[in-house]
């Protein structure tokens, strides 16, 4: 996982092969991904889909209790997902406000998320913590926040997830070392499969001067423990 941000860094048009390390830009809704393979559904469409599922499931879509719930599944789908139609280079485009005197490590931990994994289409549930050493600014807390929001918008991995925050801040910040921690509990091993709650799924991505460096780290972890 750490070399994923160093690879992103140098990344040139083209090269990438594996799903981690495509550019931002190649996951936006206006990037080439949408080709017209996967030209967006009518809502028409999606609520027939929903309607197929209700089907599978072992249920009848006509009975009263879930006739409009085809309506409300597309909708909630649009704000499950709401992720696809936001842009991080406009989030992060113009947020740096110069702090003068600090150049110490900013953390903000606990920050709340929902997303849904990509295998299953189950949620996801959990906080995610962010720490960058800055250089040309600092990034307004509430934008931190809506980042983690953006990716967490989106079908997911928690893994892919923790370095698209990580390499976001890297390539808009420029700071001298990001850290982005995830810590999640997923529906598909609780609620199937394996069917243990509870259980924590931890991912950390280390960018820059946390890289390699364990004294940086420990410190990380240190302000994460802090005050709990
Ligand atoms: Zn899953």
């Amino acid at each position: 996982m750490e070399e994923l941000v160093n690879t992103q860094l140098d990344h040139t048009e083209g090269e990438q092969e594996s799903p981690y390390s495509q550019p931002i830009g190649a996951l936006e809704p206006s990037g080439l991904s949408l080709d017209k393979l996967h030209a967006r559904p009518s809502r028409d469409e999606a609520e027939a889909a929903v309607r197929t599922l209700l089907r599978w499931a072992g249920d009848n879509p006509d009975r009263e209790g879930l006739l409009d719930t085809p309506k409300r599944v597309v909708k909630a789908y649009e704000e499950y997902f709401q992720g696809y139609k936001q842009n991080v280079d406009e989030l992060l485009g113009r947020v740096f406000s110069e702090v003068e005197n600090y150049n110490d490590i900013v953390l903000v931990r606990d920050i709340n998320f929902t997303s849904h994994c990509e295998h299953h289409v189950a949620p996801f549930l959990g906080k995610a913590h962010i720490a960058y050493y800055p250089s040309n600014g600092v990034i307004g807390l509430s934008k931190l926040a809506r980042l983690v929001d953006v990716f967490a918008y989106r079908l997911q991995t928690q893994e892919t997830m923790t370095a698209q925050i990580a390499q976001a801040l890297v390539a808009h910040l420029k700071p001298r070392g990001v850290a982005v921690m995830l810590e999640a509990e997923h529906m598909c091993m609780s609620m199937r499969g394996i069917r243990k709650q509870g259980s924590m799924t931890v991912t950390v991505q280390f960018a820059g001067l946390f890289e390699n460096n364990a004294e940086q780290q420990a410190r990380f972890y240190t302000l994460l423990r802090g005050a709990r």
